[in-house]
Formats: structure tokens, sequence, C-alpha cells
């Protein structure tokens, strides 16, 4: 449910900079586009891959014990009977008589009416909502050349049953032991009843997921399942901050007990300030799982789950601490958070900036050549050469320099740097900061290092 809010709605600016840009595109749009399905464009791909990274990293490399897995979307029909999915991941659903929408029963408040004026489901007189019913969220599809019932699969809803049926496999693989985490980052469907506001909510996206299995009874000494749950918790939401959203745009959300899945142990949302109507809205959830998953896909299996452990000569089901966020929906809190307009001194028009973090620009640094000629662009392309190997870098030599820093500050350059006359002469560049507007010169040979130790 979304909350109060001071900051504005950049939505359709930023929908409309995304295309024009090359962040998002429509998917199909020459077709009249596809609901809610979205392609993200040469900026975006860089962009949300950036954002993926820095989570694989936290995640897993820089991690002991954590290993990484990417288990396939197509599973065993029987991993979503067991799971719970087929009987309960269901949403409430109603239908309008009078404009033939369809709305979530539990998000009317945040649902609009097609008709004009804009009203909300319900408020205008003639409105005629039927009486909820439940409607499954999960894609259904069939394996093999036979559309019968016993050749159903479903797209996944979640990645994390993929991990939960290889607990063992990874645990024996890896020689980990408990308490030790998987994660993975993949595709997830649901047929959202509403989905919308650009990729906040979206029929395909990717999520980034961590399953921690911890001891039900860790001895003294170590941490107890409710410590690693306020670890995981801080943790992660320390990951929004270093992303670079701003601290004062993020807070936690505890379920409430109506909200808590009968299972849960505890709940935690981190929520994100996505400005105008939309609000706090969710990007994460921090879930404390219990042993409910390992405990359903051992007894649907009939293979044992347990994890031994030879030093205290003890087999348990492992208790589960998740951490599952939305890549989709982290870059669009990325954008949001990063776009503003402001005035340029001196300059009768402003600009658009987006004030990615560094480490998530799609574009890291422009290199330009002032003049097409006297040897700057060869000098400027040299340059460009030096530093692809490390950086994603542009090179453009058309239009006045206040248009190129102004396209690159549009989609987040931090760092353009300036070949001119000097340059040929003695070898210096200009660099300028998106931020500050700051200008360094520098060696051209010195480069690399000043981006290396600004990038990070
Ligand atoms: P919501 O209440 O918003 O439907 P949820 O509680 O069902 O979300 P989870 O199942 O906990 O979400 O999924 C974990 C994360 O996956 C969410 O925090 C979100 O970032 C992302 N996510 C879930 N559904 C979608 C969707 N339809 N589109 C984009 N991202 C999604």
């Amino acid at each position: 449910m979304s909350s109060e809010t001071n900051h504005p709605d950049v939505m359709d600016k930023l929908v409309s900079l995304a295309k024009r840009r090359g962040f998002i595109f429509q998917s199909s749009e020459i077709y009249g586009g596809t609901g809610s399905v979205w392609d993200y464009g040469p900026l975006g791909v860089e962009l949300k891959k950036n954002i993926k990274d820095r989570w694989w990293n936290a995640m897993v490399r820089e991690r002991d014990d954590i290993e990484g897995l990417d288990a396939a979307i197509l599973m065993h029909p029987k991993v979503w009977e067991a799971s719970g999915h087929v009987a309960g991941f269901t949403d409430p659903l109603v239908d309008c008589k009078a404009c033939k929408a369809r709305f979530r029963a539990d998000k009317l408040e945040d649902g609009q009416c097609p008709r004009k004026p804009s009203k909300k489901p319900g408020e205008h007189t003639d409105c005629q909502l039927t009486e909820p019913r439940l409607f499954n969220l999960m894609f259904k599809t069939f394996m093999g050349p036979l559309e019968d019932s016993a050749a159903v699969v479903y797209l996944r809803p979640e990645t994390a049953q993929g991990i939960f049926v290889n607990f063992l496999n990874v645990q024996q693989a890896s020689r980990q032991k408990v308490p030790f985490g998987i994660a993975q980052i993949g595709k997830a469907f649901r047929n959202e009843i509403t989905p919308g506001n650009f990729t906040f909510r979206t029929r395909e996206f990717e999520q980034m997921e961590m399953q921690f299995f911890v001891d039900p009874q860790a001895p003294d000494g170590q941490k107890s399942d409710m410590e690693w749950f306020e670890f995981w918790k801080h943790q992660r939401m320390a990951w929004h901050r270093a992303l670079g959203l701003t601290e004062s745009r993020l807070h936690f959300h505890q379920h409430t007990p109506q909200e808590l899945a009968h299972y849960a142990r505890a709940a935690f949302d981190i929520q994100f300030d996505f400005g105008g109507t939309l609000g706090f809205q969710e990007i994460e959830g921090v879930h404390h799982r219990s042993d409910f998953d390992l405990g359903a896909h051992q007894a649907s299996s009939g293979k044992r789950l347990e994890y031994v452990d030879q030093v205290a000569n003890r087999r348990y089901l492992p208790y589960v601490i998740e951490t599952s966020v939305g890549a989709d929906r982290v870059t669009l809190a990325a954008m949001v958070d990063a776009y503003r307009e402001e005035a340029v001194p001196g300059e009768a028009e402003g600009r658009v900036v987006l004030g990615f973090h560094p480490t998530i620009a799609p574009v890291k640094a422009a290199v330009f050549a002032l003049v097409k000629k006297d040897g700057q662009p060869e000098f400027a392309r040299k340059l460009r050469d030096e530093l692809r190997s490390r950086f994603t870098v542009d090179y453009d030599e058309t239009g006045s320099i206040g248009k190129r820093y102004r396209r690159h500050d549009e989609i987040g350059t931090p760092f353009c740097i300036t070949v001119d006359h000097q340059s040929v002469a003695d070898g210096t560049v200009t660099v300028r900061h998106r931020d500050t507007l700051a200008q360094d010169r520098i060696a051209a040979s010195a480069v690399t290092a000043y981006l290396d130790e600004r990038i990070r």
C-alpha cells in the first residue's frame, strides 16, 4: 500500500526519456505493444546489468558462505503443487460490469477506473463491481506435443523454488556447512491482474533471490535464526543505500499479522518512495520462511532433504531466511531517484540529469573531440580505445560541446573528457564532472587511473 510522499511524480517524463534515449521500449511496439511487457534498449540493458552485477558481487563473489545457481524456468509441475502455488498463488479479482475493467480487490485504492474524469474503481456512481473471485497468477503452458492436462507446466512465478529443490545438490557439491546460502538471478512470470506504472509491475520480470539456510536450534555462540534474519534485513538495506538510492526514500515495512504467510516467522519489505501517487512501494522482501519449503518438497517428493551435521551428529531441515528483490523494480527505483531537472548557471536552458551512482551509470565516460580536425579526432579515438577495455565509453564528435554535455547528462554519464588543441600539443585533456560541473585538466595517460579511483 502506498503512503505519503513529498517527491514529485516523474514517471511520465521517465517513460519518454527512456524511450527517446534507448533505456526501455514497449514490447512489440509496432504491433501496438504487449500489455505491461517492456524491452531494455542499449542503455537500459547496461544499467540493469550493472545493478545485477553489484548484487551478484555483494551476495556471491564477496562471500564465502553463498553459492550461485542458475536453475531452469520450467520445473516439474509437482514443484508448484508442493510449494502451494497451484492452490494458493492467487489474487482476488473484481470486474466492473460498467466499464469492463478488472482490478485487484485488495488494491482498489491503487487502481484507476479507465473512464473520465479519473476516479478510483467504485467511485463513479454507475460503477458495478462484482464480488471478488480468486485468480491464479501462474502462466500455464504445455510440455511436448500434446496439449492435455498431463502435459501442463508453468512458467515459474519466482526463482526461489529452483533453489529449494537444489538445496542438497549445491550443499554437497560445494561442501558448504549450515549456515550458508544459495543465490540466483533469473526471470519470473506472473499473470498480474493490474500491472502498470511502467516497469514497476510487469508480467515478465527478473528476480535476484538468495535463500540462506540456518540451524533452527543454533548452538551457543552461533547466530540464531532470528539474528540471521536481522543481519540480512540490515545488509540488504545497506546494499540499496550503497547503490545510491536516497536514504530518506527508503524504509522498512513490517508485515502485519494479516499480511504474514502462515508459515512465515517474520517478514519485512524494503520500500522505496517512487513519488507521486505511487509513493512508498516494496522493492525487496526479507522473509523468515521457517522450514516450510524444504519440508513441503521433502513430503511431496519422498526424498530426504535434511542437512546432516556431522560434528553434532544431527539431521534437520534448516530454516530459510530469504531476500528477494526485483531487478527491474530496483532499476526503476534507481532511475526515479536519479532523475532531476535543474538550472545551469549562465545558460538560459536548464538540464535534465540522471545522477546515477557511477558504478551503475550505463556509460562511464564520453570522449569528445572539440573540433573534427587538427588531429583531435585521432587523439580522442585513441583515448577511447584505451579506456574501452575497462569502462563503457562513448565517442562523440557531433554538435556543440554544450549539446554533447546535455546528451550525456540526460543518460547519466558521470565524466565527459574533451580533447582540444592543447591536448594535441601537450597530451592533456579536460575531465568534466556531471554533478558539480567542475573541470580538471589532467594528462591523457592518467585518465584510466583517474576514473578508476572515482568509479567504485
Ligand atoms: P507485490 O505485493 O508488489 O505483488 P510480492 O510481495 O508478491 O509483490 P514477492 O513475491 O515478495 O513480491 O517478490 C519479490 C520481489 O520481486 C518484489 O519485491 C519485487 O521487487 C519483485 N516483483 C514481484 N512481482 C513483480 C512484478 N509483477 N513486476 C516486477 N517486479 C516484481
